[in-house]
């Protein structure tokens, strides 16, 4: 066994770790520091928990120029580092590059002149990362070999900004705070693809329960689609569905057989199910009221408490809602509790797959800090 490599994280200053100050940007006095929300204690868990250094990598734009003098950049930046160490923060290198953007200086961000010394084989950069708060620190991700962390008050706009950069970058993580970064980090991403395919159908799941309600579902069956499509969305996990199923026979096969695959990769995405809520229940929807009450804790039960009327609702027989619950919860390995009153029968069946959704959210939620199974047997 050879010796295991370094890893880094690669932090950005400004933005990222404290306040970029507005209008000017330069953080040159003691009165515009301001750290960013919740950065203490997950920088702090961090450095406890997982073997990364921690390097800063900051453009500080003609630092040491009459337009940002140094006397005016040390106290604050002085005071951020004292600060930080006092809550266990230590950074183990610390890289600023003076010039301003029209020097072109290689050491300049997104360049990667500052950071040579960890481009070499001591360090595992792709298992590293920078975290930053620009498209600029993802590029230097990009330049490095290394993984992005974007951190971004919201995660609405970040699609179309990342589109309209003129380099093609992926973050591995668009976070909208440090408790998703060191969820990210210390548990990594709950995320499974299930390709199932017989002679009836074939079909493609992926699923990534950390994701942000981005779904792409087509199924062959509209109806279906647009069910499917709550379950990614109102639970937040990005879900990609593709069916090629006999639907020349009928629907039957192409909904159970989808039902098998998202529940198989429920399960697999879920994994040892550490530190995860467990339970989950809902009740809304316009004129009817739906509920759905799950629980992941290993063992498949349906109850179903639903009546429809019409033999349809658009192109999905409603005899088949049954079926797809049961065969998701067998495949899933989760007890699942449904109930819908009401008339409409469009609301009622929408109801129940946003309340399922719903569920799915609260039963995923994770928390770092209590990382333990939800259970007093040791297993789930
Ligand atoms: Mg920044």
């Amino acid at each position: 066994m050879g010796e295991r490599k370094k890893r880094a994280l690669f932090i950005d200053r400004d933005g990222t770790l404290v306040k970029e100050p507005p209008v000017d940007y330069q953080l040159d006095s003691l009165e515009k520091l301001e750290f960013v929300p919740r950065v203490m204690r997950n920088l702090y868990f961090i450095r406890q928990r997982l073997d990364f250094e921690f390097v800063m990598v900051t453009n500080q734009d003609g630092l040491g120029t009459p337009s940002f003098p140094e006397e005016t950049f040390w106290p604050a930046h002085n005071l951020m580092l004292k600060t930080l160490a006092g809550e266990g923060i230590v950074f183990d290198d610390i890289r600023i590059d003076p010039s301003l953007p029209e020097e072109n200086s290689p050491n300049r961000k997104p360049r990667t002149g500052m950071l040579t010394r960890y481009m070499t084989d001591e360090y595992d950069l792709a298992n590293s990362f920078v975290i930053g708060d620009r498209l600029t620190d993802m590029e230097l991700a990009r330049n490095l070999g290394a993984k992005g962390i974007w951190l971004r008050p919201s995660l609405e706009g970040a699609e179309e900004e990342l589109k309209a950069y003129p380099v093609a970058l992926s973050p591995a993580l668009i976070a909208e705070d440090w408790d998703r970064i060191a969820e990210f980090l210390f548990a990594g991403e709950r995320r499974a693809i299930v390709r199932r395919a017989t002679k009836e159908t074939d079909i493609y799941v992926d699923w990534n329960l950390d994701g942000t309600g981005k779904t792409e579902i087509a199924t062959g069956l509209g109806f279906f689609d647009h069910m499917l499509e709550q379950i990614g969305k109102h639970s937040g996990t990005d879900l990609t569905i593709r069916v090629k199923g006999d639907l020349n026979v009928d629907e039957h096969h192409t909904i159970e057989d989808t039902a098998i695959a998202l529940g198989e990769a429920l399960l697999q995405a879920l994994g040892d199910k550490r530190g995860i809520e467990r339970y989950g229940y809902c009740l809304p929807m316009d004129d009817c009221l739906c509920g759905v009450a799950l629980d992941f804790g290993g063992r498949p039960w349906l109850v179903w408490d639903a009546e429809f009327r019409r033999e349809k609702v658009g192109d999905m027989p409603t005899e088949m809602f049954l079926h797809f619950f049961k065969s998701l919860s067998d495949a899933a390995r989760m007890n699942l509790n449904i109930r819908a009153e009401g008339t409409n029968e469009h609301h009622k069946i929408e109801g129940i797959f946003k309340a399922l959704a719903r569920s799915i959210k609260m039963a995923i939620r994770r928390d770092i800090y209590k990382y333990e199974l939800p259970s007093t047997k040791g297993m789930l």
